[in-house]
């Protein structure tokens, strides 16, 4: 399935939190089909960077568009319907429920048939019921968990449950995909798979991928380019081999 190409843009970001200045006139930009590393010292506004973009955090100054859209005048669940998906460092999801159910819910979410349709079980909404369900067999199965569909969500080791949270965000219809230390927990053999999945979502579908993560292997591997936060500024932006041969960028990790 081939997309036009999509373009996230940070323009000249600042967020004030009272005196705390977190991020300062940040600005790059994300085309769809990439894969770009947010990375940088503790404290140095990367997360804050993900809620901007997300519609959690409103900047200060500056802006964030999905090509001509002005995403950060619009509420978070704007932004999600606008095809921005964020997967969260520490997954939310109902641990009594199982893992197929947790799944329809973020589906039904995604889902706009209203409640009258739903009430009067409308025939479309079967229907919806119906290709619901059939997603999320299939987000399961790209993700390597469908053996677990009917497990209790509280029951399954920490690395599916983040597996599940991605599921989450994969069943919204994304173009770009953000993600807060998505290996933070994980085993070897969780975080090869991550990248394979996120590598294979790139291919198949050209989503864009901005992942903020501290493992220099893990990203120099798997991203196109690294962009550097560091104090709330910009500090490099390019290919991960010129950016980890960087002095500025070299200093900041070491000063921390
Ligand atoms: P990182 O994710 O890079 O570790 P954060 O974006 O979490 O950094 O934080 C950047 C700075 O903004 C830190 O100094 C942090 O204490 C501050 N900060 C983050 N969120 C808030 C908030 N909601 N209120 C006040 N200060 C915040
Ligand atoms: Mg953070």
């Amino acid at each position: 399935m081939t997309r036009p190409v999509s373009r996230l843009s940070i323009e000249d970001v600042s967020v004030d939190f009272g005196g705390i200045r977190a991020l300062t006139d940040v600005s790059f930009g994300l085309e769809s089909g990439s894969i770009v590393g947010l990375i940088g010292p503790n404290g140095a506004g990367k997360s804050t960077l993900l809620n901007c973009i997300s519609g959690i955090t409103r900047p200060t100054r500056g802006r964030v568009r999905l090509d001509e859209t002005i995403l950060s005048v619009l509420s978070a669940s704007s932004v999600a319907r606008h095809g921005i998906g964020r997967v969260f460092q520490h997954p939310e999801l109902v641990t009594e429920l199982s893992v197929h159910d947790n799944l329809l819910v973020a589906c039904h979410r995604a889902l706009d048939y209203g409640l009258i349709g739903e009430l009067l079980r409308l025939p479309n909404v079967r229907q919806q019921e119906r290709d619901a369900a059939d997603k999320v067999a299939d987000v399961l199965t790209r993700l390597g968990i469908g053996d677990s569909a009917d497990k209790r969500v509280g029951s399954l080791p920490y690395g599916h449950r983040k597996l599940i949270d991605l599921g989450r965000a994969l069943l919204m219809d994304i173009r770009f995909l953000l993600l807060d230390e998505p290996i933070a927990g994980l085993n070897d053999v969780e975080v090869a798979r991550l990248g394979e999945i996120l590598l294979g979502l790139r291919r198949e579908f050209g989503l864009g991928i901005l992942i903020v993560e501290h493992n220099m292997p893990f990203v120099s591997r798997l991203c196109d380019r690294l962009v550097v936060l560091d104090l709330g500024q910009l500090i490099a932006n390019g290919p991960p081999a010129d950016v980890l041969a960087d002095a500025k960028v070299m200093a900041s990790y070491l000063g921390e």
